[in-house]
């Protein structure tokens, strides 16, 4: 089969290879791949998270059709459209017990500690597919990284009738992010600079420039309840500007940097807590298949899986405008 393949960090080092279609165990599903989100994790994969297998294809966010199943597998079928649930987990340990399996004691990342979806053919444990129906190819490969993301993020704090600021609005997350936390009942101002975000549920758009003097007006003065920071540094010490008191900064991810300055009078002064996120478990990327027709997607490029290189560049491409996606004939 065709996959994005490297042997070595670094960009330059990701080719289209012909490799050995995956084999599968009992309690398996073979996938056709037909469409992979691509992600900023993506892009670090290749260039420097240490990785297994090597040689090594990256993809996280997968979406396909099932086209075999293991003797032992129940509930799939040949011919089910599937998300990929993109963490391998034990089901065992006391972090899948409480259901937080993206943490699991024994797990980590499909796509860092196994081959990625960047191919024609992906095969997983029946345990990490959730079914999907009539949706678009765009919003089904959008559920496991950046719909969930923002799900679970969300899901950690109580959103109906506060005020919700979303940093990097009209990215990957951010866009999820904005519809999620609307549709949960927030008042929700969407930092960008793309007015798109307006038809995706944000109440107020406004730009970076301008974020605290207009959350200040529109909130008199009490600031945002909730502040969700899905780009990391750069916008760090303003998504902390205009945290309210007793309000709740969630962050996940740092396409533009990880390192941040603290100021400790800025979070205690407000009694704020910060709330790092990472993922989401398998009980939300259900649900959100559930709502998935009630969602949408802002897409930038659809590319074809020769183009990863070019795909993963656009991702830090200062004209990107919605997400880029891998689409797999
Ligand atoms: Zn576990």
């Amino acid at each position: 089969m065709k996959a994005l393949v490297f042997e070595k960090s670094g960009l330059e080092n990701l080719k289209l290879s012909d490799v050995n279609q995956p084999e599968i165990g009992t309690h398996d599903v073979l996938i056709r791949v037909k469409m992979t989100g691509v992600n900023p994790i993506d892009y670090f994969v290749v260039n420097f998270i240490p990785v297994k297998p090597i040689p090594h294809i990256p993809g996280a966010e997968i979406y396909g059709e099932v086209v075999k199943v293991g003797d032992h597998v129940k509930d799939i079928k040949i011919g089910d459209r599937v998300v990929v649930y993109n963490r391998v987990f034990d089901g065992k340990c006391d972090m899948c017990l409480e259901g937080m399996e993206m943490l699991c004691r024994n797990g980590g990342i499909i796509s860092v500690i196994t081959n990625g979806g960047f191919s024609e053919y992906f095969s997983v444990p029946e345990h990490n597919v959730v079914k999907v129906e009539d949706i678009s190819e765009e919003i089904a490969a959008s559920l496991p990284v950046a719909g969930l993301t923002a799900y679970h993020a969300l899901n950690t704090v109580q959103v109906f009738n506060k005020t919700v600021v979303v940093f990097g609005a009209s990215g990957n997350t951010g866009q999820f992010a904005v519809q999620l936390a609307k549709m949960m009942g927030g008042y929700v101002i969407a930092v960008t600079s793309k007015n798109w975000i307006k038809d995706f549920g944000a109440d107020e758009v406004v730009s970076y420039n301008e974020v605290e003097e207009k959350v200040k007006k529109l909130t008199d003065g009490k600031m945002a309840d909730i502040v969700i920071n899905s780009v990391g540094s750069s916008v760090w010490d303003k998504s902390l500007s205009v945290l309210g008191n007793n309000g709740k900064l969630l962050f996940f991810g740092g396409i533009t940097g990880s390192n941040v300055n603290l100021d400790l009078g800025m979070i205690y002064g407000k009694h704020a807590s910060l709330v790092g996120t990472t993922g989401g478990n398998r009980k939300e990327l259900v649900e959100l298949a559930r709502i998935a027709k009630r969602l949408r997607v802002k897409t930038w490029k659809v590319m074809k899986l020769e183009e990863g290189q070019e795909a993963l560049k656009a991702l830090f491409d200062k004209n990107r405008d919605g997400r880029i996606f891998l689409k797999i004939e």
